[in-house]
């Protein structure tokens, strides 16, 4: 696949990326002084203690340590591996991300380009069809869609026909082989030439992205006919798993988005906007994936699944309820509407009107309760058995879900359903607790790296480099020089990193800090990061490492000098004056210093 991706780029995407607009967007940021802070979205708190400094580029929780750069925001907020973090961010800067070795993963955007226009233009030409079909128009009034919501959504008429897109789109061999890329049309099995249209006599639904490209359609067939749903197939644009109908329409009707309702057809979701309730969306003839959730509670933080009362509505239900479990923490809201039998949401709000379905909404199942409330129907908890069905039912669901509050909150009811303690019930259900937060974020040891705290000479002047990049220049000559000469693997890791602020002075924290991912040492970095700086003022902090840096030789050379004269003592004795040395080098010693 492919290869990774350089560092010099990660570097400028830190440069460019705002730590501030990222979370911004997930989380609401109030500004205080230089930094802003909100409540934490990592763990459950009233007052706020969740900060995010511009000036680092760096967030931190002082409730339950979580910390970290934008990209670490992502991995965490969003649970992405890194690549897809920095192919996220990178999405927002409009780069594209380039990897040792190969080109980048996604195609440039300029081969893409004629496709999205092609898709545009034959999104009129099906608009217009429409205006031209009166028995298209009648169905489409049939079905309740005004003119105005068929304008909005650009929902179309592909004619009867095997080759009218051919006749107004496929003039040239390239115009053909555009056409067949985006699936619209199909090539003929063998033994004849040529190709034929995929959709015919049917309403089409532009299926669109973000940004309001139209990357597929979706037809339905208008009267009888099989299948009743045809989609494009997947192709370079468009991915299945990925997309929600509806979210482009969504995001232009409302300001304020605070809930998305997920449908399981367009129909619905066009339906529903008409009605009023602007913030449905529908999947593809796909269930939810995870990769859905990521994208919708980037927007928002509450999502309700609708479903039919019906068998095949439970069904689905409860396969949705698995593919989202991974998404499920706190600060996020995943609901589950069952609709009376026989209805759907099409049909319901044209008869009860949005006021009332929205009252519905209100009436949804939290995850926790449906999943509890389904496992019931398996598993009968008047007796042990049923209990022990139960559990075993409820571990693979619970393992799919994070450690963390949300997780904690859930096994609390599972465990009052069971009528037994939630420590019980973790014994049971083999799920390690929840971590604290101390031992959450301080991590066994990391080589090089000096664990003794912040007093410690080393711990001091790796984090004010950390935190004042710029102080690496006031480091003198000689001091460079001398840190050469000792071989201590904290010390190592100080040197690389003054060398390399000299070299290439990191804009701010989260650049050094994303230089050093892929070390070991990474992790205690960044809870040095973490830590507060020492100082505040940069102008301070040249003088700080200067000085720090001074006494850690000190101590080094010291250190040096006592094990040269215990080792003379054992070999051959010491003179008065070096005993007197070795004396008031262990008493020096004693006091503190680097190790
Ligand atoms: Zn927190």
């Amino acid at each position: 696949m492919s290869g990774r991706i350089p560092q010099a780029f990660i570097d400028e995407l830190i440069a460019r990326a705002d730590i501030v607009e990222i979370i911004g967007s997930r989380v609401a940021l109030k500004k205080a002084g230089r930094e802003y802070k909100a409540c934490c979205p990592f763990h459950n708190e009233k007052t706020p203690s969740f900060w995010v400094s511009p000036d680092k580029q760096f967030y931190h929780c002082f409730g339950c340590g979580a910390h970290g750069t934008a990209l670490g925001f992502l991995m965490q907020y969003d649970q992405l591996p890194f690549p897809e973090a920095v192919e996220d961010l990178a999405g927002r800067y409009g780069l594209s991300v380039p990897h040792e070795g190969g080109s980048s993963v996604r195609a440039p955007v300029d081969d893409m380009a004629p496709l999205y226009d092609l898709l545009g233009r034959v999104a009129e030409f099906y608009a217009a069809s429409l205006k031209a079909s009166t028995r298209a128009r009648h169905y489409a009034a049939g079905r309740g869609l005004t003119d105005e919501t068929m304008a909005q959504f650009q929902i179309g008429y592909a004619p009867d026909a095997w080759d009218e897109l051919m006749r107004h789109f496929g003039g040239s061999s390239e115009q053909r082989r555009q056409l067949a890329a985006t699936g619209l049309i199909i090539e003929r099995s063998s033994g004849s030439e040529g190709y034929y249209d995929r959709f015919r006599d049917r309403l089409m639904f532009p299926i669109r992205d973000t940004r309001g490209r139209v990357i597929a359609f979706g037809g339905r067939v208008i009267d009888q006919g099989e299948p009743k749903y045809l989609n494009s197939p997947e192709t370079a644009l468009f991915q299945k798993g990925r997309e929600l109908y509806g979210l482009y329409e969504t995001r232009r009707a409302r300001q304020a988005l605070k809930r998305l309702l997920v449908v399981e057809g367009y129909m619905d979701a066009v339906r529903l906007h008409q009605a009023g309730i602007t913030y449905a969306v529908a999947t593809l003839g796909t269930a939810t994936t995870p990769e859905h959730l990521r994208r919708a509670f980037r927007l928002v933080s509450e999502i309700v699944f609708c479903f039919d009362g019906d068998r095949a509505g439970r069904g689905a239900a409860w396969r949705a309820l698995q593919n989202v479990l991974s998404q499920a923490r706190e600060g996020r809201e995943i609901r589950f509407l069952f609709l009376p039998e026989g209805e759907d949401p099409d049909s319901l709000v044209g008869v009860e009107g949005s006021r009332a379905f929205e009252a519905r909404l209100q009436e949804a199942l939290p995850l926790s309760e449906y999943l509890i409330a389904h496992l019931r129907t398996e598993a009968d908890l008047s007796h042990a058995d049923g209990k022990a069905h139960f559990v075993a039912l409820a571990r693979p669901l619970i393992e799919k879900i994070a450690p963390g509050v949300y997780r904690d909150l859930l096994l609390e009811r599972i465990a009052q359903a069971l009528g037994t303690s939630i420590e019980r019930l973790q014994q049971w259900l083999k799920v390690e607790p929840t971590p604290e937060r101390a031992a959450a974020s301080s991590p066994s040891a990391v080589s090089g790296v000096d664990r003794g705290g912040r007093g410690s000479l080393l711990t001091q002047a790796i984090s004010l480099l950390l935190h004042h990049p710029g102080a690496a220049a006031a480091v003198t000559e000689r001091q460079r020089q001398a840190l050469l000469g000792i071989s201590h693997a904290g010390i190592a890791v100080l040197r690389e990193l003054l060398e390399e602020q000299r070299a290439q002075p990191a804009r701010s924290m989260a650049q050094t800090l994303e230089r050093w991912r892929d070390r070991p040492e990474y992790r205690r970095l960044n809870e040095l990061a973490a830590s507060e700086p020492l100082v505040s003022e940069p102008s301070a902090a040249g003088r700080e490492l200067v000085q720090a840096v001074e006494r850690l030789l000190d101590v080094q050379l010291r250190g040096g000098r006592l094990e040269v004269l215990i080792e003379k003592a054992r070999r051959e004795g010491l003179s008065d004056s070096e005993k007197q040395e070795l004396q008031a080098l262990t008493s020096s010693q004693s006091r503190g210093g680097a190790r």
